[in-house]
């Protein structure tokens, strides 16, 4: 079974028992009710036990503009023109004497009541327009409010009551005198029920219990639904159905048994009917501007502004003028409600149809609620009030049901609103969930990213590193080119000036000369190679051809280079190899050097020239080669015992174009940029330089180059 029929099933059945509840049993009762005939009500046949209640409805005698009491009727004199009025109806068109008969006015109501009862009985009076005295057997016993001859000297009141008869007698003779000068209807609108005490008071309890259940229930719900709209602002549609549910609820207490006015008598009947009218009035706007909210695609702006417009003018004439005005303009708000609800069902079925959320439920509750509503306005309307039709009667004997219909349609839209916030709660669920997945991606992304930026600020520092570099070594070589060019330049032109100008005649000196600037070109010619080598060095702007050579290969290499360098040297040279390298047992062969081979020969072939260019003759030169002692580095050494460095030196020989003034006066030509390039090479390689020097002794500068090792490397590739 699909959940829209069971709800259905469920909408239905509680309307049902509504209808059940709400109609007096005795309704629907087989047995004929008895009406009064000239003022009398034979219950002579009547057993209250077994046929329950009966309404005093029939012909009652009428003196109007009489105010009679129980001993005027007992004077033997009395010969009043017997008038019948049939109840329940207002007086209002009443013919009387040719003279049709306004809600104005007041009169004086008989009834003798036949019975054969010998229990106490009970009459139930209704709310009587709109004050009125009763005596029963010449007993006062009800009145409400005060009942006067015109509308300053009366006070109206709407108080049911429910009174206890003694029968002392086979006849109970009822007297009621009924003025109205407020109301537009006047008279005995409702029946006066009879019956034994305990039917009576059942009938009164369960109105009033279902009475106060509706009014809890519906001032609940209403109080609910302002406080969810302080809550969330958004959906003013709670706030709207608030509002209905507690104007609706306040309606309940001040129709019907009007619990409020037992509750507080002395409330002003004015105010209150301006209240109970105001709930009703207002509630169909309200109900408009409900729907408008939850429907807003299928319902006319236009309309519902039109529909409000004239629902708060009518509430401005209920607000400002007595209950005698405006209650002259209630048929004229009925004609308008009844307008205004085929509105509504023409909205809800369209929404219907739309198949909007929730418009099934809330278009069975708006249904509901209209036809109770309807009935309740047929039972109050004058049609049914003015006149004694008792055909219309049989079908609507009872009023105050759209309180009850108010209670179905709220049931109908706490559905819809348990429907709606699970779909929410379910749609929260689906959000977080992708929230999180979301959220995961995110934190991978952000990741990622964050490596990828860190990759490129590293790339970036290394590029701004090398264009600072080459901006710097620009600069110097500026500098340096300046200075160190100048002097050899100046001495050629020294030379060619003195040619050229005929200062130097002579062919061997002419030859001579010419020589020397020969000399000075070719110096020149070597510094600016070396300086566009260092400069390129420097800037890291040098490929450099890296490949592995086992360790063993470069040591023989090497030392075989140096030692057919110094075969026309006049210097003692020596090789001193590492001291496993005659162990066959050693780790040697696996131990390997990731060089290029071109440059690291350059390293050596200069620091070689340097130690012969400051050695003197038959001095000593040793090529010494070792390996540390956890075979990480690959250390050469190159010593002499030539002219050495001064301390203060030291420190700067790796500069570039620094060379020393006692070099220069051993009769040497130097650039001053050898070592630089030494050591922009060794760097390239993760090498380094030092040297140990003492004056007048000599020199060993030291190269490391890191070794790898062949096992290792395998291993870690295994890895
Ligand atoms: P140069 O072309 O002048 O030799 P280098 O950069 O090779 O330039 O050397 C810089 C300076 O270091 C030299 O001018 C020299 O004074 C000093 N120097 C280098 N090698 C030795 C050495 N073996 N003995 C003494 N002095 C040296």
């Amino acid at each position: 079974m699909s959940r829209k029929l069971i709800m259905t099933i469920i909408i239905l059945s509680l309307c049902f028992i509504v209808l059940q509840s709400a109609f007096p049993s005795n309704t629907s009762k087989p047995v004929a009710q008895p009406h009064a005939v000239n003022g009398l009500l034979d219950l002579s046949d009547w057993n209250f036990k077994q046929n329950g209640l009966v309404a005093l409805d029939g012909e009652w005698e009428f003196y109007w503009q009489e105010f009679l009491t129980p001993k005027d009727f007992a004077r033997t004199d009395f010969s009043e023109k017997n008038e019948h009025i049939i109840l329940p109806r207002a007086w209002n068109k009443y013919i009387l004497n040719d003279h049709i008969l306004s809600g104005d006015g007041y009169a004086t109501y008989r009834l003798t009541v036949k019975h054969t009862s010998t229990d106490i009985l009970s009459i139930k009076i209704p709310r009587i327009f709109t004050a009125y005295t009763l005596w029963a057997n010449e007993e006062l016993i009800a009145s409400s409010g005060k009942v006067g001859i015109d509308y300053t000297s009366m006070i109206p009141q709407y108080l049911p009551q429910v009174e206890y008869i003694s029968p002392e007698s086979d006849t109970i003779e009822f007297v009621i005198q009924v003025s109205n000068f407020r109301h537009r209807s006047g008279g005995i609108l409702e029946s006066i029920q009879i019956g034994s005490t305990s039917q009576i008071s059942e009938v009164r309890t369960k109105n009033l219990t279902l009475e106060l259940f509706l009014f809890g229930g519906l001032f609940i719900i209403g109080f609910y639904h302002i406080s969810l709209f302080l809550f969330r602002t958004k959906d003013r549609s709670t706030l709207y159905f608030g509002i209905y549910s507690l104007l609706i609820s306040a309606r309940t207490i001040l129709v019907g048994e009007i619990y409020f006015i037992q509750l507080f008598p002395d409330f002003s009947w004015e105010i209150a009917h301006k209240l109970q009218t105001l709930a009703y009035y207002l509630g169909v706007p309200l109900v408009f501007q409900f729907l408008k909210e939850t429907f807003p695609q299928d319902t006319s702006k236009k309309i519902i502004t039109i529909i409000k417009t004239i629902a708060i003018g009518f509430g401005l004439l209920v607000l400002f003028t007595p209950v005698k005005i405006f209650s002259q303009f209630n048929p004229l708000y009925q004609v308008f409600s009844i307008l205004t609800f085929s509105y509504a069902l023409y909205i809800v079925i369209i929404s219907c149809i739309k198949k909007r959320e929730g418009s099934y439920l809330i278009g069975l509750g708006v249904t509901i609620l209209i036809l109770f509503t309807v009935n309740d306005m047929i039972f109050l309307s004058v049609l049914l009030a003015d006149s004694s039709n008792h055909f219309m009667r049989s079908y609507v004997t009872r009023g105050n049901l759209s309180s009850w219909g108010l209670l179905i349609f709220i049931f109908t839209q706490s559905l819809v609103l348990a429907k709606k916030s699970s779909k929410s709660f379910t749609n929260v669920e689906l959000l977080s969930e992708q929230l999180q997945q979301i959220n995961s991606t995110l934190e991978e992304q952000v990741h990622d990213r964050t490596l990828a930026l860190e990759k490129s600020k590293e790339e970036l520092s290394e590029a701004y590193l090398t264009l600072s570099k080459s901006k710097s070594s620009l600069q110097g070589l500026m500098q340096n080119l300046s200075h160190d060019l100048r002097s050899p330049l100046t001495t050629i032109k020294g030379y060619t000036n003195a040619i050229l100008d005929g200062v130097v005649t002579q062919p061997d000196k002419q030859q001579k000369y010419l020589t020397r600037i020969n000399d000075k070109v070719d110096h020149l010619n070597h510094m600016v190679h070396e300086l566009f080598d260092l400069s390129q060095l420097q800037s890291r702007q040098l490929a450099l051809q890296y490949e592995l050579f086992p360790l063993k290969q470069i040591i023989r290499n090497l030392a075989d280079k140096c030692y057919y360098d110094t075969l026309n040297e006049k210097v003692i040279f020596n090789i001193e190899y590492p001291p496993c390298w005659q162990d066959e047992t050693s780790d040697l062969d696996s131990l390997y050097v990731r060089i290029d081979y071109q440059r690291i020969e350059r390293v050596l072939t200069n620091l070689f020239n340097n130690a012969i260019k400051y050695t003197p003759e038959e001095g000593h030169l040793d090529l010494k080669f070792y390996i540390d002692f956890d075979y990480k580095n690959l250390i050469i050494v190159v010593s002499d015992t030539g002219i050495g460095i001064a301390k203060e030196d030291l420190p700067h020989i790796f500069e570039r174009f620094y060379t020393l003034p006692k070099a220069h006066g051993t009769n040497t030509k130097g650039t001053g940029l050898g070592l630089a390039i030494v050591k922009e090479i060794l760097e390239y390689h993760n090498g380094k330089i030092w040297v140990l020097s003492e004056q007048d002794k000599g020199s060993q500068f030291f190269v490391s180059l890191p070794i790898c090792n062949i096992n290792s490397i395998d291993h870690k590739e295994e890895q």
